[in-house]
């Protein structure tokens, strides 16, 4: 069990870290016409049904942004440490924690991976680090 804040694990949310606290990388995926979701929402943002499935995500993706936080308003988070925003190959984009890599050596567009850890019987943590070359 993680000393830091979690997420709190509530409505559409809570499913999603749900999936997380069992290791899965899951995403909503609208059922009518098959485009992906995140952050979790009721509603399609582009056709507006609100029928969706929670479809397993490659957890393969791309760096699209970063902050580098040098103070910490925590104390289970230990500075420096890097936020990644990600854009998964599914297209939606994830925030998470980066390892693996040390944060002067990002650049835009690098691949990624997706590593999930459990932080509880209900949320599991995203991190990312950097994808093994081909
Ligand atoms: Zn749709």
């Amino acid at each position: 069990m993680s000393d830091r804040f979690l997420p709190s694990p509530v409505g559409l949310n809570g499913e999603f870290y749900a999936f997380l606290a069992r290791g899965e990388l899951r995403l909503q995926r609208c059922a009518a016409c098959g485009s992906w979701r995140h952050p979790p929402r009721y509603r399609c943002a582009l056709c507006g049904s609100v029928e969706a499935t929670w479809e397993p995500a490659t957890g393969g993706g791309r760096v699209f942004s970063w902050t580098v936080t040098h103070r910490a308003v925590d104390p289970a988070f230990t500075p420096p440490y890097t936020i990644l925003v990600v854009e998964l190959e599914e297209g939606p984009r994830l925030v998470g924690n980066l390892r693996g890599l040390d944060p002067s050596e990002l650049v835009l567009d690098l691949p990624v991976v997706v590593e999930i850890e459990h932080a509880s019987d209900t949320v599991g943590l995203l991190w990312f680090r950097p994808a093994s070359p081909e």
